[in-house]
């Protein structure tokens, strides 16, 4: 049903102080910067091999990332799986009783089609969709 870790998201405070530890530290390439406004978040982009690491920052105190890292301080805060078809796979979910954040997916940062599902219903972790064109 998912086909391969798409990436993974990880909340922090200042975004080009992160950025630094990644590239300077472990050697990893910053491939980009977007900001998402229906999300309130800047992301940055660091591909490893198969998969990247999306580094988000909050661009707003309503942000979902503002209020993640005031609940639970800095960290990973999602898992993306990239699915084929995202509105088949969310039906498939549906039926199968899980608690989606998502009905219908929205456009997340690089015109991807994301949804996420509820931790509620994963076992505490935030779980997104991603269908996206390689
Ligand atoms: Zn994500």
């Amino acid at each position: 049903m998912v086909n391969k870790l798409d990436h993974i998201g990880i909340a922090v405070k200042d975004l080009e102080e992160s950025v630094k530890f990644y590239e300077e530290v472990l050697g990893l390439k910053l491939q980009g910067i977007e900001t998402v406004e229906e999300q309130k978040v800047k992301v940055a982009f660091l591909p490893l091999g198969d998969t990247e690491l999306e580094l988000l920052e909050a661009t707003s105190p309503d942000s979902p990332i503002a209020k993640f890292i005031e609940s639970k301080g800095q960290g990973v805060q999602h898992l993306a799986f990239r699915v084929d078809n995202i509105e088949k796979v969310l039906g498939e979910m549906k039926e199968k009783g899980i608690r989606l954040i998502d009905e219908k997916p929205r456009y997340g940062a690089g015109g991807a089609k994301i949804a996420f599902l509820h931790p509620k219903s994963t076992n505490g972790v935030l779980v997104e969709l991603c269908e996206r064109k390689e």
